[in-house]
């Protein structure tokens, strides 16, 4: 007989909860690792991270999880989310505690995170540093337009050309 040996079930450390930080939720199964490449987060960042992946979801079928702790997201990461899971929620902890809980949305534009496909475009210039702009002209699928060139790229032509720093 063992003592004091007590299972942890694959729920609780699912949930096991963090102090302070973020838990990205409802990010599609299989691209946990994508976002965190857009985030910046590596390996060699430093963050303590918890990734969840493939867990069966009611609401989107499989779907993966992040915990970072002690980190908040800006603005510009809640858009990079939005586009690559755009069904995700944000959970800010706080003392344990949720203290907000917000979903993401595709903006209406948005700067940097994709590469213009035109290798023409002022944007793809190596001496010009500008970053690229675009519209999104539909949400789903996603189609975005270069505010520069008025190139326009659909959704697989978008997520290949994902801007990692
Ligand atoms: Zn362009």
């Amino acid at each position: 007989m063992i003592h004091g040996l007590r299972l942890v079930s694959e729920k609780q450390l699912r949930v096991r909860k963090i102090t302070q930080g973020t838990v990205i939720d409802h990010i599609p199964g299989g691209k946990a690792l994508t976002v965190l490449k857009l985030l910046g987060i590596s390996a060699q960042t430093g963050e303590c991270i918890t990734i969840a992946m493939n867990i069966p979801s009611s609401k989107i079928g499989k779907k993966d999880i992040i915990k970072i702790e002690n980190m908040f997201l800006s603005g510009q990461d809640f858009n990079k989310i939005a586009l690559i899971a755009p069904r995700a929620t944000i959970n800010k902890i706080q003392d344990t505690r949720i203290v907000q809980k917000e979903p993401v949305s595709i903006p209406d534009n948005f700067s940097g995170i994709i590469r213009c496909i035109n290798p023409t475009c002022i944007t793809n210039k190596e001496n010009e540093p500008i970053s690229s702009k675009f519209q999104v002209l539909q949400r789903k699928p996603l189609t975005i337009k270069c505010g520069y060139c008025d190139r326009v790229m659909d959704e697989s032509e978008s997520m290949v050309n994902l801007i990692f720093r």
